[in-house]
């Protein structure tokens, strides 16, 4: 890394503190993450701004201020077992990767996940596991092995009007989930927290704007390899 990449990296580094985010391991996880590593080419001089950018498909890498925000409200620990829907290019997965004990996610673009596992091999990521499927089902039962519940399960594309009910289900009881809600242009950030079976305390946390979850995984044509 030349100095010029490392100051980049600091001046990212200090302008989500002065936004607000104060959980040093989360900053420390993304000062280590090469977010210019995850997207393309074409806006890789833009990788450190504080910035969402296009990543093909038709999809998004998150701003990094929403990332640092979504990853502190989490609280999470190493001890936790965390489920991600919407792996997209797998920057969130990497900075997650670093802060728990192990992280399920899905994308429902088998292009998009492709990549996102070679980024994984490439840093030597190990403590992720990914598949392509429609995360609002949940993580599926494989091989006779569930995985569910999860500590924490975050959803990077938004629901139209609420949480997927097997996304709750999947949640341990004390367990935290964060996912924007609402349609575009109208989205809220919300923390759910598991109460019990059937009760959850839900906060809203900023608005945002995501693309939108999708059911079922993509289509042949949606994710062909044409340019995105
Ligand atoms: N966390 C990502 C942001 C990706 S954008 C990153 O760091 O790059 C949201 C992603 O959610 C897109 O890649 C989109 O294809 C995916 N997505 C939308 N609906 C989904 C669903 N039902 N299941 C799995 N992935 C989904």
């Amino acid at each position: 890394m030349n100095t010029q990449d490392i100051n980049k990296r600091i001046r990212l580094i200090m302008d989500l503190r002065a936004k607000g985010i104060t959980d040093t391991a989360v900053l420390s996880a993304m000062e280590r993450v090469p977010r210019d590593y995850f997207v393309p080419d074409a806006v890789r001089d833009q990788a450190w701004e504080d910035m969402a950018l296009p990543i093909g498909r038709g999809q998004t890498i998150s701003q990094p201020l929403v990332v640092a925000s979504m990853t502190q409200a989490l609280k999470l620990s190493d001890r936790d077992k965390v489920l991600e829907i919407g792996t997209g290019c797998g920057y969130q997965t990497a900075v997650l990767s670093k802060l728990c004990r192990r992280v399920y996610t899905i994308e429902r673009h088998k292009f998009l996940l492709r990549h996102a596992e070679e980024r994984y091999r490439a840093l030597k990521t190990h403590n992720v596991t990914a598949i392509a499927g429609d995360g609002m089902k949940g993580w599926p039962t494989m091989h006779g092995v569930d995985q569910a519940p999860f500590d924490k399960i975050i959803v990077t594309a938004a629901a139209r009007d609420k949480p997927p009910q097997a996304l709750l289900d999947q949640l341990h009881i004390g367990g935290m989930m964060i996912i924007p809600v609402g349609e575009s242009g109208n989205q809220m950030l919300k923390l759910y927290t598991k109460e019990s079976d059937e009760a959850y305390a839900v906060r809203d946390l900023m608005a945002v704007r995501f693309v939108p979850l999708l059911p079922n995984i993509a289509s042949n044509s949606e994710d062909g390899h044409e340019a995105a």
